[in-house]
Formats: C-alpha cells, sequence, structure tokens
C-alpha cells in the first residue's frame, strides 16, 4: 500500500529529539513552579465563539488562521489557536477567582493554526505561556516579562532582546484611532486588501501586516506612546522602572502592536536575530477586561505564549547544550536459556530501586549485543553467561572508561551502580 505522510505543517518529534524538548519542558515547569505558576490544562478544541471573543473578530487568526469545522452535534468548534481565550473563559467558567488572588497559571500546548508553513511556522505547533489574574500593579507586569528572560538566562542563551510598549487603555486608543485613520487615508489604496478593511474595523492592525509595501506606508505613522494618557504614561513607566531595578534590559519600539485584539497597556516581544524572519520567540501582554468578554466579573490579566518550536531552533542555532540525561545504567547480555532467566530477576529488582536498565530481546550473539548497548548510550554493560551464573557473580563493565569490575550479583544493586559510573 501507499505510504502516507504528515498534514502539511505538521512535524513528527522522534525520539531523537524528544530527549531534548522534555529537558527544556522540566526547566520550564521548575521555573514555574518556582514564581508560583501553576499549571492548567484546557480542551484542545472549544466552542469557537470562545476565540472570536477572546482574540478578537478582526485578527488574523480568527479571519484566517482558524481550524474551525461542525462536529456531529452540528455545533461549530474550533482547535485552539492559541492558549489565552480558553484559560479565561476556564477562569470564569470554574470561578477561579474565587480562590486566592492573584491566580498565577501556565501551560504548555499544542495549538493549531491554519498558515503557510515555513521555517518557525507551522499549522501544529507548541506554546508555553502563562496567564496572571488580578493583579493590575505594573510590579507585575515586569514580574511576567522576568520569568522568560529567566528562562533565557537559565539555558545560557544570549542575543534574545526585549522589545516593549505600551499600547494605552481605550481612552487613549480612540484618539490615536483617529489619528492613524487620518494617516492612513491618504495612502488607502497602496495598502493591501485586508489593510483597506482593516482601516475601518481596527487600523492599528495595519501596524502589525506582514506586506513590504504596507510597512512601507506606515513608516511614518504616529506613535501610540505619543497618545498615552497621564495614567497609562505612569504605568508604562513604572514598568520600565521596575525592568531596569530587575536587570532586565529592554527597548521601546512603539510599533509593537501585537497580534491578538484583546491586549491594553503592556504589550512585548523577545525577538532572536538568529533565526530568520520568524524571529519572535515569545510575545505578550495585558489583557485587563477579558473576563468580561467572557459573561466574568472584570479582572485584570496579563501574560505571554512563547513558541516552542521557535525556542527550540534558536537553542540550536546557538548551540547551547543541556546536560544529557543518561538513557540506560546498566544493559544485561544474558547467554542462553537460564542467563535470560537471572537477567529477567535482576533486572525487575533493579528497575524496583530505580535503576535504568535493559536486557537484549533478539537472543543475539555478545558482539551484536555490545553495539546495540553502545548505540542506545548504555553506561554500563554485563555479561551473564554459564560460568557466571555457577559463580553467582557477574562482571560490569564501565562503557564510558572501560573499567570493569566483578562482583556477586546479589552486591548489584543501584546505589552501587551510581557510584560505578561515576
Ligand atoms: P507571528 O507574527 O510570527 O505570526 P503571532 O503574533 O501570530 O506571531 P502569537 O499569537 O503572539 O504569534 O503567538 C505567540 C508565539 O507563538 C509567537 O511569538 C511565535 O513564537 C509562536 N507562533 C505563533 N504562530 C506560530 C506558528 N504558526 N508556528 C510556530 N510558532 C508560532
Ligand atoms: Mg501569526
Amino acid at each position: 500500500m501507499a505510504q502516507i505522510s504528515a498534514p502539511k505543517g505538521t512535524q513528527d518529534i522522534l525520539p531523537r529529539d524528544s530527549g531534548r524538548w522534555l529537558q527544556v519542558e522540566n526547566i520550564i515547569r521548575e521555573l514555574c513552579a518556582q514564581y508560583g505558576f501553576r499549571e492548567i490544562r484546557t480542551p484542545v478544541f472549544e466552542h469557537t465563539e470562545v476565540f472570536v471573543r477572546g482574540v478578537g473578530e478582526t485578527t488574523d487568526v480568527v479571519t484566517k488562521e482558524m481550524y474551525t469545522f461542525e462536529d456531529k452535534g452540528g455545533r461549530s468548534v474550533t482547535l485552539r489557536p492559541e492558549g489565552t481565550a480558553g484559560i479565561v473563559r476556564a477562569f470564569v467558567e470554574n470561578g477561579l477567582f474565587n480562590e486566592a488572588l492573584p491566580t498565577k497559571l501556565y501551560y504548555l500546548i499544542q495549538c493549531f493554526r491554519y498558515e503557510k508553513p515555513q521555517k518557525g511556522r507551522l499549522r501544529e505547533f507548541h506554546q508555553f505561556g502563562v496567564e496572571l489574574f488580578g493583579a493590575p500593579d505594573p510590579i507585575t507586569d515586569a514580574t511576567v516579562i522576568s520569568l522568560p528572560y529567566r528562562l533565557f538566562q537559565k539555558v545560557g542563551l544570549r542575543g534574545i532582546s526585549l522589545e516593549l510598549n505600551s499600547i494605552g487603555c481605550k481612552e487613549c486608543r480612540g484618539k490615536y484611532r483617529e489619528a492613524l485613520i487620518s494617516y492612513f487615508e491618504k495612502d488607502q489604496e497602496k495598502l493591501c486588501p485586508t489593510c483597506r478593511e482593516r482601516l475601518e474595523k481596527n487600523p492599528m492592525r495595519i501596524l502589525d501586516c506582514k506586506s513590504e509595501i504596507c510597512r512601507e506606508v506606515a513608516k511614518d505613522a504616529p506613535l501610540i506612546t505619543d497618545y498615552l494618557c497621564g495614567d497609562c504614561e505612569a504605568h508604562f513607566t513604572a514598568v520600565k522602572d521596575y525592568l531596569t531595578t530587575m536587570g532586565i534590559e529592554y527597548k521601546v519600539n512603539p510599533r509593537i502592536v501585537r497580534g491578538l485584539d484583546y491586549y491594553n497597556r503592556t504589550v512585548f516581544e523577545f525577538v532572536s536575530d538568529q533565526i530568520g524572519a520568524q524571529g519572535t520567540v515569545c510575545g505578550g501582554g495585558r489583557y485587563d477586561g477579558m473576563t468580561e468578554q467572557f459573561g466574568g466579573a472584570p479582572q485584570p490579566g496579563i501574560g505571554f505564549a512563547m513558541g516552542m518550536e521557535r525556542f527550540m531552533l534558536v537553542l540550536e542555532q546557538a548551540g547551547v547544550e543541556l546536560p544529557a540525561e543518561r538513557s540506560c545504567d546498566l544493559f544485561l547480555i544474558p547467554l542462553g536459556d537460564n542467563a535470560c532467566k537471572e537477567a529477567v530477576k535482576l533486572t525487575a529488582r533493579l528497575l524496583d530501586e530505580g535503576a535504568k536498565v535493559q536486557y537484549d530481546l533478539l537472543r543475539r550473539s555478545v558482539k551484536a549485543q555490545m553495539k546495540y548497548a553502545d548505540k542506545i548510550g548504555a553506561a554500563c554493560t554485563a555479561v551473564l553467561g554459564d560460568s557466571e551464573l555457577e559463580e553467582g557473580t557477574v562482571t560490569v563493565k564501565n562503557m564510558l572508561n572501560g573499567n570493569q569490575e566483578k562482583i556477586a550479583l546479589s552486591a548489584l544493586n543501584s546505589k552501587w551502580l551510581e557510584e560505578f559510573i561515576k
């Protein structure tokens, strides 16, 4: 039969890479725990309305990129294109605001967007993100921003810059909107069709357009930072001060508006110049009041999402080596039926003690088994033959330094093994 290939824009993460993913995920989980963020898991699909309300009707995600379909019950459902909307839905629905505030949540999830696949842009991809509810103070913004910053530091990544902006509140944006419309109106016919539509519905979106021509037209557009009200200005200044206090460098980029409709005040991106056009590894911002979109009481919120594929690309590009986990402590090489039985017993004991132990399943020659042990990266091997069994001993070989030691079978335990590998 003919082979079937994976759908366009998807990617298998094979065992040779999944170890690295797991390591990075473990670092992320540990860091989140340090900050007091706890994991939330929401459904992979939601009622389509969740994303229309939560991401915003005029966004690229909602207008062009969603995997939406009708289920057998005739409901419109959508595979999540991002994490925040579903989490805000869950926050309101489960009354998490009744528990200790602020609520600190994190997620590691798959997302789905119908996009043109390129390097760092897939149709199924992974995001790590956090959401923090109930804290309006600028100290919160800086704290949330410090988490990805600390993650980059922790894995030894340099050359990722933090770009920061404030897009104000409804009031600031009302005035800014007017200014943008009168700026873009004169060059209306030069804009791409999508941006022409945006001009009426959401002119700020034009600043986020990837088309070269629209970028050129937007070159001298008014800057939101010139339209901030007193409160928003003070908030922005305080966020910057806290970042400075934390020793975190940033660059104010008044052109960052972010792709999702619900942001207000602080928005930010961590950008790498190492992986080409798709350089934004992490983006986030404040979304006060989004809970109201889901029928909840107003709650301030702030968060970010990091593209894991892009993060992995940057790590690879930078040659970052993560301490590799040992895949196998001991590989047993039994010769004959009796030896196989002994291997099974010994392995059961060592597994229960916490060691990573495997044995041959194919009754291959010693040489072939040795080769296999080497391929899987076993730290030690031990041949179990008739003479060893009679003696009740076993000779363990350290594959890393070549040392050998003969010990009583009964003395071979995980503690001894750990010492021997060191
Ligand atoms: P872009 O401008 O690159 O399309 P975006 O603004 O659509 O990004 P967000 O919705 O803010 O992205 O998602 C947060 C992060 O998720 C991005 O910064 C990026 O690292 C990652 N990401 C977004 N879309 C994709 C995708 N299709 N494939 C892989 N990673 C993605
Ligand atoms: Mg996008």
